[in-house]
């Protein structure tokens, strides 16, 4: 990937983005840091005119940045960006919001209020300001050691797409990583397992396994030191606290020579695989810094949480990774939790570049170990003697078809027309175009059933608890770039403003 772009076409005709040409001319910046260079591809091939937009969003409506990329841009409309980049800074630093913490945990518990409308702490003097807000009294230091219960999730699927872990498969994360050996976990995009682990560590005497958050989400910069949170972009490996930011991590990922440290990272299902990928590079980059000539060729140990249906995805830019058949719940994601709303099988893996065979799954939970592949699997994942492997995804028995030669769902048989297996009642399509998202033909990705379903079962999931809890979300003042900007202050629009 490195020296010439890496151009990663998708492949029904999109938008592919083209990665690793900062050095022929530094991208743009938008409030999300260093924007991306896009182009349309149109079978294969680049269509049309090179543009950049913004890494993190994908709605414009979340950032609006776009500037082609042999553009002219006057000094009046680069004077507009910079204003507006500057103003959806947020309106308190890191360190700030660290003195006010300092200030508020001396307060007596009557006096520790948070509002839920601003998702912020507030001392004493300021109470008056959010007298018709939603306001939490009494937190207690339980409370705050689990800031991803008091904040409320940003669910915007476009942007930031903040789906938590439930508890059990959060706690299964921890015992594997302490059972592997870990003392060090980077949690990129992983708030939930970073509140677990320091938890842990403050209950637990013998657990001392330390945590580095990355995230977007810059209100958690109300709840953990700089040592312990860094506003973070995983699309664009950009640091929002600059060098000094990037400098902790670096120190994170080079104690002890780099021993015992992994990565895991839970990215939005939406955003796009290949700057991902080239991020998690940079970090195993910045890892390997410290280790001498000869370790060159090891790895830095990695939990990508991702659904199955981008296994090819994964495995194109990472080929030395495997998929594991631990199905990840979620407490906020109507189809991918348990219990008696949600849906039994979560379509959430673990792609993981540990060896399989390292990787015990709780039998209690429906896995079993196959001696033959070594590794555990779903209980109801077969062994297929043809194929020979354990060769479902979903967890539920797959059949081998002789014709494709491979093992395929339960609900599929073979259409002689499209020549492949099928759902049965499927339009035939002789342009074998298949979605980029779940890998099935007959749609293309802005239709994928298996993507598409699960938002909307998510909407719905969330208007209901709303009604539930009886809280105007609506009236929470999110930002429009709702991640990265928490709090802030209001953006004046100009009527110049073109671009962002
Ligand atoms: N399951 C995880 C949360 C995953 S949701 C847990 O429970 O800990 C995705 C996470 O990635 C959210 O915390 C979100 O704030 C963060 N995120 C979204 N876009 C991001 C970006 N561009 N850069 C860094 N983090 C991002
Ligand atoms: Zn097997
Ligand atoms: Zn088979
Ligand atoms: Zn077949
Ligand atoms: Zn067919």
């Amino acid at each position: 990937m490195e020296g010439a772009a890496a151009v990663a076409a998708e492949r029904s005709p999109g938008v592919a983005v083209l990665l690793g040409q900062e050095s022929a001319r530094p991208a743009p910046c938008c409030p999300h840091g260093p924007t991306l260079l896009f182009v349309k591809i149109s079978q294969g091939k680049e269509e049309g005119r090179r543009f950049y937009a913004c890494s993190a969003c994908r709605d414009r409506k979340d950032c609006n940045f776009f500037q082609w990329e042999n553009e002219k841009v006057s000094e009046a409309r680069l004077l507009a960006r910079k204003e507006v980049n500057r103003n959806c800074r947020p309106s308190l630093s890191h360190r700030q919001n660290m003195e006010r913490y300092k200030e508020f945990v001396l307060l007596p518990l009557s006096k520790r209020k948070f509002c839920q409308e601003c998702q912020k702490l507030l001392l004493p003097m300021e109470w008056d300001k959010h007298s018709d807000h939603q306001v939490l009294h009494d937190l207690s230091v339980a409370h705050l050691q689990r800031p991803s219960q008091l904040l409320c999730p940003l669910e915007n699927k476009k942007t930031n797409a903040q789906y938590l872990f439930a508890d059990r498969s959060c706690q299964f994360l921890l015992d594997l990583i302490i059972a592997l050996g870990f003392r060090r976990v980077l949690c990129v995009g992983t708030p939930r397992l970073h509140e677990l682990i320091r938890l842990k560590a403050s209950q637990e005497q013998e657990s001392d396994v330390k945590s580095l958050l990355l995230d977007i989400d810059f209100r958690y910069s109300q709840f953990y030191t700089e040592e312990e949170f860094c506003h973070y972009n995983m699309f664009n490996h950009y640091f929002f606290g600059g060098e000094a930011a990037h400098e902790i991590c670096r120190k994170f990922l080079h104690q002890e020579k780099g021993e015992g440290v992994i990565l895991v990272t839970d990215p939005p299902f939406g955003g796009l695989v290949e700057p991902l990928a080239f991020s998690f590079k940079k970090l195993i980059a910045a890892w390997r810094e410290v280790q001498g000539e000869d370790h060159s060729s090891k790895d830095l140990p990695i939990f990508w949480i991702f659904p199955y249906f981008f296994e090819s995805r994964i495995l194109e830019f990472f080929p030395g990774f495997s998929m594991m058949d631990y199905q990840v719940d979620y407490d906020n994601h109507a189809l991918y939790k348990h219990g008696r709303t949600g849906r039994k099988q979560s379509p959430v893996r673990i792609f993981t570049n540990i060896s399989p065979s390292m990787i015990v799954l709780p039998v209690e939970e429906g896995y079993r170990f196959c001696s033959v592949c070594q590794r555990y699997v779903s209980s109801g994942n077969q062994h297929c003697d043809i194929c020979n492997s354990c060769t479902s995804k979903d967890g539920r028995r797959w059949n081998h078809c002789f014709l494709c030669k491979k093992c395929v769902k339960p609900s599929w048989i073979h259409c002689n027309t499209c020549n492949r297996c099928a759902l049965p009642g499927h339009t035939c399509d002789r342009a074998k175009t298949s979605c980029f998202i779940c890998d099935e033909a007959g749609h293309k990705r802005s239709t994928c059933p298996n993507l598409s379903v699960a938002e909307r079962a998510c909407q719905a999931d969330r208007k209901r608890r709303l009604k539930k809890n009886k809280i105007k979300m609506d009236n929470v003042k999110r930002p429009s770039v709702k991640h990265a900007t928490f709090p802030r202050k209001k953006i004046k629009k100009k009527k110049n403003t073109l671009a962002c």
